[in-house]
């Protein structure tokens, strides 16, 4: 990318010797952001060449016009994008897997590209940055188009759909009543480290192995031998622990070995490689069987728990493949080492078959495929209803059915009755605090002893008294968010967890963080029943993303 436009961003900075550079502080005192920046003479400086070298402490404070801010940014997406796009580029040519696809999707372009849009057209015809905001916009088209097209190699060289549904249905047949996980498990047993060890989870590991090669179109015996090596690979040469765990009878005769423990060795080998032949013939069976049935045509799902990148969607990662339709909607937390990491689902619309392969694999899991309307042969997509309906389940606040309400929209009658309720159930608790702006407000608020019910009438005392709370230090707590919602002729009330991140006095917004560490939504005040804090005091992880409201 051409950075003449970035070298023309200009800052005043100053530094005392060849430290880092500080931005002149104008009054000393405590307002001064940075100690080292006070005294400073500044010169100007092309943003470009020192930004590395700035003062962590100004780095917050350093101010260029909002042209050449959107200027920055977008650029700065593009060269992420750009070293993701190249890393994908400069891959080896051969077979790719869902799983992998799935992550790749993840980051792509694609995603980012309505937010770098929106902040350069703005800019396009201006006097000053025209030119540049011009020229970051064709880099970035540019690198969006290596991006789709790094997708769309990758999705070519991946399993085609029907065969990872029918490899991964068969795997499904064979596991069905728990027999194989069982006899893996008894194996496990009898070399287990100690009574606290996790046992090694052979099954999954057959399972994969015999997939990934019958996935990717090889033969019965290449799939033996992937899983065979699978498996050795953790219990080949292992000494046995616990020989009461071996199955009997035992199928090696105890003749010829020189102690019962090597015997028990020997016994432990030729089971495990029995168990994987005994695996594999059984899905091959399966798979054989297979019809790979479904019907013809196109279905909406919903698919919670996205991306599918974790090692447990394996078998579902191809659906990542399919076009997604509405937003990414927030859906709740999912572990990843020792946090929680936002969780989210999505609306695709897929092959039948692919949705009933979905649903059958997770069917011990209802809530991560919910099948919705079959679509119309020949119609152009997905009706935009039916598409929101299915989100509502995942998530039941959605910004599109508020953005529905139109300008200057007032709370219905559901709101108002049910923030009088709120309102009449403190009124002793509001009367004994000292002032609106008294922190015993806050303290009872973030623990649930009190709500914030909102003004029908928009400013009023409600407004007054969350301008007097410090709303920076909300976020630090888990809240609870109830709020109207789905679209105006049907709207419903909810529990919504998560965070307020900020609040905007003039028009009441409240920006609102999801449990799980979503990014803040804004929910307009007139959608707002009440903010309260969680009186069981649970964290992220611990709640639910939303519940039904009850009061
Ligand atoms: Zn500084």
């Amino acid at each position: 990318m051409d950075v003449g436009p970035l070298r023309r961003i200009t800052v005043a900075l100053g530094r005392a010797g060849g430290g880092k550079w500080h931005v002149p502080a104008k009054a000393s005192g405590w307002r001064s952001h940075c100690r080292y920046a006070e005294r400073l003479t500044g010169s100007s400086l092309a943003l470009l060449d020192v930004c590395e070298q700035v003062c962590r402490h100004c780095a917050r404070v350093v101010s260029v016009e909002p042209g050449e801010e959107a200027l920055w940014r977008a650029a700065a997406e593009v060269v992420v994008a750009d070293g993701r796009v190249r890393r994908l580029e400069g891959q080896e040519a051969g077979p790719r897997s869902w799983e992998g696809y799935a992550r790749v999707l993840w980051e792509a372009a694609r995603h980012r590209d309505a937010d770098v849009r929106g902040r350069l057209e703005p800019w396009t015809a201006d006097a000053l940055v025209g030119a540049g905001a011009r020229q970051v916009l064709g880099a970035w088209s540019g690198v969006l188009k290596r991006s789709e097209a790094a997708l769309a190699g990758w999705r070519a060289a991946a399993p085609a759909a029907r065969s990872a549904t029918s490899v991964s249905g068969a795997c499904d047949a064979v596991a069905a009543d728990g027999t194989v996980q069982q006899e893996g498990l008894q194996l496990a047993a009898a070399v287990l480290q100690s009574r606290w060890a996790e046992p090694f989870d052979v099954w999954s590991a057959v399972r994969r192995a015999w997939s990934g090669v019958r996935d990717q179109g090889g033969g019965t015996h290449a799939a033996r031998t992937a899983a065979m090596r699978a498996v050795e690979a953790v219990w080949g040469g292992l000494r046995v622990r616990d020989v009461t765990a071996l199955p009997e009878p035992a199928l090696v005769a105890g003749a010829g070995f020189a102690s019962p423990a090597q015997w028990a060795d020997a016994e432990f080998q030729h089971r495990w490689q029995q168990y994987v032949l005994d695996c594999c013939a059984q899905l091959e069976e399966a798979l054989g069987a297979a019809t790979g049935d479904g019907g013809d045509g196109w279905q909406l799902v919903l698919v919670s728990g996205w991306p599918l990148t974790r090692k447990q969607d394996a078998e579902l990662a191809y659906l990542a493949q399919y076009e997604q339709h509405g937003p990414t909607v927030p859906f709740g937390g999912r572990r990843a080492g020792y946090g929680v990491e936002p969780d989210h689902a999505v609306v695709l619309a897929v092959p039948r078959f692919a949705a009933r392969h979905a649903a059958d694999h997770t069917r011990d899991d209802r809530q991560r495929i919910v099948l919705g309307p079959e679509l119309v042969a020949g119609s152009a997509g997905p009706d935009e209803r039916d598409v929101l309906a299915l989100l509502r389940g995942a998530y039941p606040y959605l910004s599109a059915d508020a953005e529905g309400d139109g300008a200057g929209a007032g709370p219905t009658a559901m709101v108002t009755t049910a923030r009088a309720v709120r309102r009449a159930a403190q009124l002793g608790r509001r009367a004994a605090y000292s002032g609106p702006d008294s922190m015993e407000v806050y303290n009872d608020l973030v623990v649930g002893k009190y709500s914030w019910v909102p003004d029908d009438a928009h400013p009023g005392p409600a407004a007054a008294e969350m301008e007097h709370l410090p709303v920076h230090w909300l976020k630090d707590w888990m809240l609870c968010l109830d709020v109207e919602c789905g679209t105006r002729a049907e709207t419903v009330l909810h529990r919504l967890y998560g965070t307020v991140t900020s609040y905007e006095p003039g028009t009441g917004r409240v920006g609102f963080s999801p449990a799980g560490g979503h990014p803040a939504i804004v929910v307009p005040v007139h959608r707002i029943v009440a903010l309260t804090g969680d009186r069981q005091r649970r964290s992220d992880g611990q709640v639910p993303a939303h519940e039904p409201y009850e009061e």
